[in-house]
């Protein structure tokens, strides 16, 4: 394990921007975890996380270690192993069921945590279990696919913030390759390997998403707002342009990049952050952009979204 003090996040987060943790502590596999006194805070590879300030607590989090254990189709992965890279162990060692969360730039544990969703994927849709340390308790856990609660970028461990710590997590996936290829612009995969598939994957999300080597941001910002059916068809009326949404997570599932689209924000900046020219989902750093100027931008969008279509966005990043 290794322990820092006062020590930057800029390198930490994909957002780029930089804050000041008074104590980082790193985890290697193996290690056995401390406990840890006063604040604190699991952070993953910061690809969904906006620091507004400096960090007075301690930041724990897990190495970027590749450690996979198989048993049979079950793959278990480190927490601290970067999902990408896993997607691509996975793939050559002949072990399906992950590619369409390729290239999602954050690590195995927080992809629990957030369940991760793309391109028609969900990570709850192979997860088989979790295995958590529970820091109030001091114990090791093991959660099933439903004792963790997986719901819409939702889970258990959203639920009860600073309870788990994610170390590993168990995927049951296929050894032949069946393509999913229910998102509409993979259609026209049907023979694709599952590495082409891995690369067609690749480029569609870079089409519409800043590169985070280019351009700091956390993905989508906003989650897509779950209404009645009532409500939805009133929008419909009133908006015919509205894209068509479909009903699931117990109502209709709308567009956040459109409403903010519609409402004028895309490619607008405001501060050191803007909306991204093609994909008004995504907030990103303009440059020298802090973590007070995302949250301004994203206020100022939750406001006008409000009042122009009565619809409230929750952000899917984590402000800190
Ligand atoms: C360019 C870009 C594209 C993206 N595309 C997608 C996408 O297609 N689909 C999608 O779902 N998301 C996407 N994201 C968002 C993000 O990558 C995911 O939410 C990812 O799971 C966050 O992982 P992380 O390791 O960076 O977690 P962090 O951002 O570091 O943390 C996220 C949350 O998880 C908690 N956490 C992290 N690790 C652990 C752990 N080991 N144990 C307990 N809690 C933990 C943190 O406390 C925090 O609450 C994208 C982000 C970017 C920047």
């Amino acid at each position: 394990m290794y322990e820092y003090t006062d020590i930057h996040l800029k390198d930490r987060n994909t957002f780029g921007i930089d804050a000041v943790a008074r104590r980082l502590l790193e985890i290697e596999p193996g290690d056995s975890i401390p406990t840890v006194e006063g604040d604190f805070f699991v952070l993953g590879a910061g690809s969904d996380v906006v620091f507004v300030d400096d960090y007075a607590g301690t930041v724990v989090t897990l190495a970027d270690r590749q450690v996979v254990t198989v048993d049979d189709n079950l793959v278990t992965a480190w927490g601290g192993m970067r999902m990408d890279a896993l997607v691509q162990w996975c793939i050559d060692h002949g072990l399906y069921g992950l590619e369409n969360l390729s290239a999602i730039p954050g690590t195995v544990g927080a992809g629990a945590v957030q369940n991760v969703g793309a391109y028609g994927v969900e990570a709850k849709d192979v997860i088989e279990r979790v295995e958590a340390y529970d820091l109030r308790e001091c114990c090791l856990r093991t959660l099933s696919n439903a004792d963790c609660r997986f719901g819409y970028r939702h889970s258990l461990f959203k639920e009860l913030p600073g309870r788990y710590l994610v170390l590993r997590v168990a995927f049951r996936l296929r050894t032949v390759f069946v393509p999913n290829l229910s998102y509409k612009a993979l259609a026209n995969l049907p023979h694709a390997t599952a590495a082409e598939l891995r690369q067609a994957i690749a480029d569609l999300r870079w089409q519409k998403l800043p590169r985070p080597e280019e351009h700091g941001s956390a993905g989508s910002f906003f989650k897509n707002p779950v209404v009645t059916e009532t409500v939805y068809l009133a929008l419909r009326e009133q908006f015919p342009d509205m894209p068509e949404a479909h009903a699931s997570e117990g109502g209709y599932k709308l567009s956040a990049g459109w409403l903010i689209d519609r409402a004028g924000w895309k490619g607008r900046t405001q501060g050191g952050a803007g909306v991204w020219p093609t994909n008004a989902l995504v907030l990103y750093n303009t440059g020298g952009c802090t973590g007070s100027d995302v949250v301004a931008l994203a206020r100022a969008i939750q406001q006008d979204v409000l009042d122009k279509f009565q619809i409230p966005l929750t952000p899917e990043a984590i402000i800190i």
